[in-house]
């Protein structure tokens, strides 16, 4: 890549976006297109250099080497041929083209733009002429539509109509998008009440067919994504009528997430899109009751997904294993999109709370600092030795990660979350500001400059300068507004006590898990200051979490951190506690991987395990004494020799 590390991230197309909500029937809080962003400084500008200039050229690289690219266009001669990969690795490359197209948004980059028209080129010559687009079912290795329960062929053309709506949001192209709109065109003929009716096994074309109805005007995407979202759960069943593919009962009386946790929230995500643009209110409410089954009983504190190896699913209530956890990162980024969409569609606080939680650690941890290597499973704790029988149900993704002691890989057999994590990443500022009518919000806490139209007679720009989640002090500057009231709102996250807001040096109270707002007519220069605590908290679960019972995580602001033995060498991490009343320094280590805050306090050094037999009678610990100890963000563990590493730590009574 030649992008220019020097040059700040300034958009060149300005309605480069995800998600585009700007003429949606129902909704409450609209959000701002990343290309309205200008991300200049700060946190999230490394991570999305890192993206930009490392991880998609290697990730190109990978679709290269292993077929992917080479299976479009073996597909163009109209040939039969052996194909390469499993069959839904079609989508791995539409990922990969929208998170280029994001990037490109952002920051022009010669080279990366030449790979995506390049990329472009291969895809639309291996579509049909109908329209259809499956490199898979083009190798003659299966028929067309023959098992849409796992097939992934509206999967892989969901990513596809993504990738091409992307694509010309952020380049003004109409050469993929034209590709995506035949693809979609073909399946609303395909699929309805009087011809096709089954859904895909893994949700994912209903986001795509609702955001083509945003990006067309034409409602029809929108019915034809409500028409899939009906098919689930009919009786007869029209796939397994499995609950691992959410086909066990009709979507508005599903009440718990269950099943594979991806395929869960992409459906659940849908649910809100289609609600917002059809204005199904049993929609939006029954994907609120999924999210409360989620947020309330089945999420890592982290904010990742899915519990369980087998099946890639959730669990029961509270059933969240640490070292057993599967918490794939594609999950976190589905959370991601869900909470983005619950935000929109009702403007409550939690929404961007966990939108926010989930970032940071859940989905950031699935990316490596330099943006290269990647995990597919995130374990909230490994021991320096796999256990024997560890792995079972695990796919070979993720007995790659396993079997070299969690390190991360740079590429995956399924390669779903490498371009996942990138599309993110790429479109992050995205999740920072809303809009609803005369009111602006901010949502997450970037260094960057916004400029948002707010009425006929001018826009807003703000100039948010931050050095969070490092530091709590977030300034933002009004540097031009219209000459009438806007309300201004702030969020304050529900961990956020004793946070304080001032608005040229002057107080206004805020409380904690809502938003700040602040309505007046702004004039240029005026300044707000937030101030979020960044003190350490010990962070309990919920007491039916069986492995973290008296345990605690160390938190500090948004961030989850962890114990890595690279910092405790010779300590078993198993015998490390901390005890309610510990202080913690915080220090940023600009020489520590790339640059991070890291915790540093006296914990104690619990009984050695030694000579322990597997039962014996209880004793007061009597080997007690101190030990140094040394947390580093979660998201930045196995960046250096991956061995073990431990989020929940046993709470010791002094
Ligand atoms: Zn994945």
């Amino acid at each position: 890549m030649t992008a220019d590390a020097r040059s700040p991230l300034s958009p060149t197309v300005r309605t480069s976006s995800s998600l585009d909500l700007s003429a949606t029937p129902r909704v409450t809080v609209r959000p701002v297109p990343h290309g309205l962003v200008t991300i200049n400084a700060g946190f999230w500008s490394n991570r999305f250099r890192a993206v930009a200039q490392h991880g998609l050229s290697t990730q190109l690289t990978h679709c290269q080497s292993t077929g992917r690219l080479e299976n479009f266009s073996r597909s163009a001669t109209g040939q039969p041929f052996e194909f390469e990969g499993y069959r839904f690795n079609d989508s791995d490359v539409y990922k990969w083209l929208e998170a280029a197209s994001y990037a490109l948004a952002q920051h022009a980059d010669d080279a990366l733009e030449q790979a995506v028209n390049a990329v472009v080129e291969l895809v639309a010559a291996a579509q049909q002429a109908d329209g259809y687009l499956n490199t898979y079912v083009s190798s003659g290795s299966t028929e067309r539509y023959a098992n849409l329960t796992d097939d992934h062929e509206l999967y892989c053309m969901g990513h596809l109509i993504q990738a091409g709506i992307a694509h010309r949001r952020s380049l003004g192209s109409e050469r993929l998008f034209n590709v995506a709109l035949r693809a979609a065109n073909h399946i609303c003929a395909e699929f309805g009440p009087h011809d096709r009716t089954e859904p895909d096994g893994h949700p994912e074309i209903e986001l795509a067919l609702v955001e083509l109805t945003r990006e067309t005007g034409d409602q029809r995407y929108a019915e034809q994504a409500l028409f899939f979202l009906d098919q689930r759960g009919t009786t007869p069943p029209q796939l397994s009528g499995e609950s691992v593919i959410q086909d066990h009962a009709p979507v508005r009386s599903q009440h718990e997430v269950v099943g594979h946790a991806v395929r869960q929230v992409y459906l659940a995500a849908a649910m809100v899109d289609v609600a917002m643009e059809t204005d199904d209110t049993s929609l939006l409410a029954a994907s609120a009751k999924l999210w409360e089954s989620t947020y309330e009983r089945k999420a890592y504190v982290t904010g990742g997904l899915g519990a369980r190896y087998q099946g890639e699913s959730f669990g029961a209530d509270f059933e969240l294993p640490n070292t057993r956890a599967y918490a794939e990162t594609c999950a976190a980024v589905a959370g991601v999109m869900w909470n983005a969409r619950l935000l929109a569609a009702t403007g409550k606080v939690r929404h961007a709370d966990w939108l926010e939680r989930t970032l940071y650690n859940g989905a950031l941890v699935g990316i490596s600092i330099d943006g290269t290597k990647y995990f597919y499973s995130n374990p909230l704790g490994v021991d320096s030795t796999p256990q024997p029988g560890d792995d079972r149900g695990a796919n070979s993704s993720v007995l790659q990660q396993t079997q070299t002691g969690h390190a991360r890989q740079s590429w995956y057999p399924c390669a779903c979350c490498p371009p996942n994590i990138a599309r993110l990443i790429t479109s992050i500022a995205g999740y920072a500001y809303g809009q609803s009518d005369n009111t602006v919000w901010i949502h997450q806490y970037l260094a960057s400059q916004v400029t948002m139209p707010v009425s006929e007679s001018g826009a807003i720009t703000l100039d948010v300068q931050t050095r969070y989640p490092w530091d709590g002090t977030v300034d933002v500057v009004v540097t031009s507004a219209p000459s009438h009231e806007i309300e201004l709102r702030l969020r304050i996250p529900e961990w956020a006590c004793n946070a304080r807001l001032h608005v040229n040096d002057k107080p206004v109270s805020v409380t904690p898990g809502s938003y700040a707002g602040i309505r007046r007519t702004w004039n240029p220069g005026t300044r707000l200051q937030l101030t979020l605590p960044m003190n350490v908290r010990l962070v309990e679960a919920h007491p039916r979490v069986q492995e973290n019972r008296g345990r605690v995580a160390l938190v500090r602001g948004p961030l989850v951190f962890c114990l890595e033995s690279e910092d405790h060498p010779n300590i078993d991490l198993d015998a490390i506690g901390i005890a309610s009343n510990t202080s913690f320094a915080s220090t940023f280590d600009e020489d520590l991987l790339g640059g991070l805050i890291k915790l540093e306090a006296t914990g104690v050094l619990l009984a050695p395990k030694t000579n322990h037999a597997l039962y014996q009678t209880a004793s007061p610990q009597s080997h007690r004494g101190p030990v140094r100890l040394t947390a580093i963000p979660y998201f930045a563990w196995a960046n250096r020799t991956p061995r073990a590493m431990r989020v929940w730590l046993p709470l010791v009574t002094q």
